[in-house]
């Protein structure tokens, strides 16, 4: 495995991390989840992410539970919350968005669930535009504070209001944001490349990137449509399957060439997608999705590839990809 500094923060994430959505509390079992933990920490994995959203808190109640059944030491591993869109089924206003209540309400909440003392990270899930920046910049600077989380970042946020936080903080002598967790992929650059690239000097900001794959679409498996055992099939995931298999036919297209150009240089398409989103600097991990562990097991040679295949290849992978 390999480490990459959170931005210019000290933390060292592991270049490869497991996220929960979709999977944990929802789609797989508890004993699957288990082995996917166990397996990414036995492979160097340090970062665990996660979201007070994800299947209404059963993701990280899943999480907490394997995490210290499988007694990970707590001063070896990450794992992250975010706060934004609630965890009640039944959500009321107070149980949502990032006023200062429902900020600290969610902290408490996601530290039961994931039987920690503290978040090391903890993420504005998507901007609140009925919450003013400053109230939340305050409420995380608190929970730092009270030791109650690490570092504060945001999932999402457009450049203009993650320069904002970041004002406000200097301002008052608060901690600022250290971190934003944006979608990057092939087929998803701009936001990573061009809109945040004045916040890597700027701030010092860290990435922890999502959807490498674009929730599978760049492995190929929906090429000759959707597999019934995979996310897009689940109904209520309609929208996800819009979203990512898009109503024109370029994605597929795009991805088709993806995966033509993979097996020409002989690697599975999933861990050189992977691999990809690691040749930028500015990433400092890539969150894995992983519905089995034989998943998982391929998705972790990224590493690997990094080393193998040369900066050539890499913009023949962007060319190939490009809209
Ligand atoms: P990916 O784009 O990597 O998609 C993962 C899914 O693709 C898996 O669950 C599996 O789905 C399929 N897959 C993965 N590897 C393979 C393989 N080798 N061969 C075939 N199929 C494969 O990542 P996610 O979209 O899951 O995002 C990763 C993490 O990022 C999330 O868990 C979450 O922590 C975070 N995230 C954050 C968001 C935010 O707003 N901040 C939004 C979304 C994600 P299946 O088997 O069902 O087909």
């Amino acid at each position: 495995m390999q480490y990459r500094r959170l931005g210019s923060s000290g933390l060292q994430l592991s270049a490869l991390s497991l996220g929960a959505w979709v999977t944990f509390g929802s789609q797989i079992g508890r004993s699957e989840a288990r082995e996917l933990v166990a397996t990414a920490w036995d492979h160097g994995v340090n970062f665990f992410d996660n979201a007070e959203g994800y299947a209404n808190g059963a993701a990280e109640q899943v999480m907490g539970d394997v995490i210290a059944d499988l007694r990970l030491p707590r001063d070896g591993y990450c794992v992250s919350s975010k706060v934004f869109f609630g965890a009640a089924a039944d959500r009321r206003p107070t149980q949502r968005g990032l006023s200062r209540k429902h900020v600290r309400d969610a902290c408490d909440a996601a530290l039961k669930r994931l039987r920690v003392e503290h978040l090391d990270l903890y993420f504005c899930h998507r901007p609140d535009p009925d919450t003013p920046v400053a109230e939340t910049v305050w409420a995380m600077d608190t929970l730092i504070r009270q030791g109650k989380v690490l570092y504060w970042g945001t999932s999402e946020w457009p450049a203009t209001l993650i320069r904002e936080a970041a004002q406000i903080a200097r301002t008052h002598h608060l901690h600022g944001p250290t971190m934003e967790q944006p979608e990057y992929n092939l087929l998803k650059r701009a936001r990573v490349e061009l809109e945040y690239a004045p916040l890597y000097a700027e701030l010092g900001l860290g990435t922890t990137v999502w959807s490498p794959l674009a929730s599978g679409l760049l492995t190929g498996k929906y090429t000759g449509g959707v597999p019934a055992d995979s996310r897009l099939a689940q109904p209520e995931l309609a929208w996800l399957k819009r979203s990512v298999l898009g109503d024109d036919g370029d994605r597929l297209t795009r991805a088709g060439r993806f995966v033509a150009l993979a097996a020409e240089l002989g690697v599975a398409p999933a861990p050189l997608a992977i691999a990809w989103c690691l040749t930028n600097p500015h990433v400092s991990t890539v969150l894995l999705g992983a519905s089995r562990t034989a998943q998982l097991i391929e998705n972790l040679q990224a590493i690997e590839l990094l080393d193998r295949l040369d900066e050539a290849t890499w913009r023949r992978l962007e060319a190939a990809t490009s809209a």
